[in-house]
């Protein structure tokens, strides 16, 4: 079947045409991104008016890009796929009204997705895994280890109490100095810090559960910088780099203890996986750490193509196909978008476990 998907739930807009064969496997027909950085970068973030003016404008034009991509039409299309959640409402509308305006036109089925379910189903997309395996998020917006277990049936196994990983790249960047996005601004200035020289805090490293917190960790930037006034540019390379350090300890304390329990719990899964994905998956650091952790635990590492692990519509077109394909109902027309939408409660009401 091939599926059109639809992406404007934060600062991207984005349109993709998927194809997926009886064997389950998939290809991307035709994708376009476009990035609002620029509307954005003079406020320091995402400002959702912006967002989703910006969405109105470049939507249709995307969609006729991503058919033209890939050499069909909308009657070669058998389904859409747009995301309804979570997300900035204005951009989620946007997005959502689209996918139903085309349905209602063209008389195909309209899938709702889970802007999570997305991310957490890209490594079947790029690299046909099978079910069950972890699947860590980190972006601007997420920070959650998840157990995928089958279509529409997901464990959220930890999540963030405070910030977001990229938000704490983010806000430490902005307190240093250094421009936005910081994700990259953060790790091109640790390039040439000295990782050893602050030693940041580690929050819930030791902790039995597998939650994450990164609020403390730039409060204790900010003191750094503080109490060095005036910052240098050694300075500052020297605070990424030990900033980058700490997250490094706290993660392989984490996804350590995570990867664990995945072995506990699923003796049987003959070569176990864990997943990355989120826009600050383009961390080396980050992926080195994730990397040796994987080796040490005998686990695969899977980190798909940096355009796949941020924001796009072809993991909304693909989560779109695999719901169909599993035999899971698409949505009435008159669903509704929703900003907060938990990627388990989902599993929970499809499952009508209602726990
Ligand atoms: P979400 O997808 O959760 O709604 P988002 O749009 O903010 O949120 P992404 O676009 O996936 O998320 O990722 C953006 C985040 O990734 C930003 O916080 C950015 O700073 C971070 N990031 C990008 N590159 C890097 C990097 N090299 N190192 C660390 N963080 C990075
Ligand atoms: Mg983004
Ligand atoms: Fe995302």
């Amino acid at each position: 079947m091939r599926i059109l998907g639809i992406e404007t739930s934060c600062d991207e807009t984005a349109a993709s045409v998927v194809l997926r064969d009886e064997n389950g496997q998939g290809s991307i027909l035709g994708d376009v991104v476009l990035s609002q950085l620029e509307e954005h970068s003079a406020y320091g973030g995402v400002v959702p008016e912006i967002a989703a003016r910006a969405h109105v404008e470049a939507l249709d034009t995307l969609i006729e890009e991503a058919l033209l991509r890939a050499g069909v039409t909308l009657d070669d299309i058998d389904a859409i796929a747009a995301t309804s959640g979570p997300g900035l409402i204005g951009g989620l509308i946007v997005g959502l009204m689209t996918g139903k305006a085309i349905a209602r036109a063209t008389g195909k089925p309209l899938y709702a997705v889970n802007h999570l379910e997305g991310h957490a189903l890209t490594a079947r997309l790029t690299d046909g895994l099978s079910f069950p395996y972890l699947m860590l998020l980190v972006s601007g917006g997420h920070t959650q280890l998840i157990l995928v277990k089958g279509v529409g049936d997901y464990e959220r196994w930890g999540t963030t109490i405070d910030d977001a990983l990229g938000e704490a790249f983010d806000k430490t960047a902005k307190l240093l100095g250094l421009p936005y996005p910081g994700g990259p601004a953060v790790e091109r200035a640790a390039v040439n810090g000295n990782a050893e020289r602050f030693n940041f805090p580690r929050p819930l490293v030791g902790d039995a559960r597998l939650d994450f917190s990164f609020s403390g960790l730039k409060t204790a930037v900010r003191q750094a910088a503080q109490s060095l006034e005036p910052v240098t540019e050694q300075d500052i390379a020297d605070i990424c780099a030990s900033f980058q350090r700490a997250i490094s300890r706290t993660l392989k304390d984490r996804i350590g203890r995570g990867l664990k329990r995945f072995k506990t719990d699923h003796a049987s899964v003959e070569k176990p996986a864990l997943v990355v994905a989120g826009g600050v998956a383009a961390n080396q650091v980050l992926r080195a750490t994730l990397q040796e952790l994987c080796d040490r635990n005998g686990f695969d590492f899977i980190a798909p193509p940096l355009a796949l692990c941020t924001d796009n519509a072809a993991m909304i077109a693909w989560a779109g196909a695999e719901r169909f394909a599993a035999g899971l109902p698409a949505d009435d027309l008159d669903v509704a978008p929703r900003s907060r939408w938990p990627l388990d409660h989902q599993a929970q009401t499809l499952l009508g476990s209602g726990k």
